[in-house]
């Protein structure tokens, strides 16, 4: 039977060797059988624009696009860390760029993909720093600046985060009801599937009556972890140890 294959939270990054050794046999693996993988945020730990030519990233880039050349179709979703990635890189790694949230038709169950950052609509602060990151203004002025000096600042920015994050709850940091039924209501009340908040689990949520079902993906910081769906549903399934 054709399935899919959804994953996110990868934070790749130099530092994190073992990691990047399961995600390459993920792709070599249960990736080449898949007819779609959709990663849906945070492939990257950092991502400091598509001109940033660091050869790690490059060979991401180039194992995702020898996935790509064997048909798998490929898609890239924004994360909150690796939210600069452009065209240039998605092309790079032969993927399609998607926006948050998007709802496709999965094996005829409607299914709306998003990273869940959100979701999280208790985090106010985090929310008005997404808004102020993501406006062209932002970007414009951050791109301006050399490759050092826009890793200075995003140093900069996440010691703000971390010092701010001691002083949130953990409830502050979820996805909330709120978010989750807004969400699910204004799309139809399909399934939902997304990642971020590194608390995997299947969810049932019932919405003006309606019965959704809610994946949470898992992060790949103790092992890798995919979902795969196909006719007859979703299943989690764990990796090697990183
Ligand atoms: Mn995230």
């Amino acid at each position: 039977m054709p399935y899919s294959l959804f994953v996110s939270d990868l934070h790749l990054c130099p530092t994190r060797s073992a990691i990047i050794r399961v995600f390459f046999d993920f792709l070599r693996g249960p990736a080449a059988q898949a007819e779609a993988l959709y990663v849906l945020g945070d492939l990257f730990d950092y991502w400091m624009g598509d001109d940033d030519d660091d050869p790690f990233n490059a060979s991401v880039l180039t194992a995702l696009r020898e996935l790509a050349g064997r048909g798998v179709a490929l898609y890239l979703m924004h994360g909150n860390r690796d939210f600069l990635i452009g065209k240039v890189c998605a092309e790079k790694a032969g993927a399609n760029l998607m926006q948050d949230p998007t709802l496709i038709e999965l094996y005829g169950t409607p299914t709306l993909l998003m990273h869940g950052d959100t979701l999280c609509t208790d985090d106010v602060r985090y929310l008005e720093f997404r808004a102020k990151v993501r406006s062209p203004t932002w970007q414009q002025q951050f791109f301006a600046q050399s490759i050092a000096a826009r890793k200075q600042i995003v140093a900069g920015l996440r010691s703000e985060n971390n010092a701010e994050k001691k002083l949130k709850t953990e409830e502050i940091m979820d996805a909330t009801p709120a978010g989750i039924e807004t969400a699910l209501r204004e799309h139809g009340y399909p399934r939902l599937i997304h990642g971020h908040t590194h608390r995997p689990a299947r969810h049932e949520h019932v919405v003006d009556g309606r019965h959704c079902e809610r994946w949470v993906l898992a992060d790949w910081y103790t092992n890798g972890s995919y979902l795969a769906c196909d006719g007859g549903g979703c299943r989690a399934t764990k990796l090697a140890a990183a």
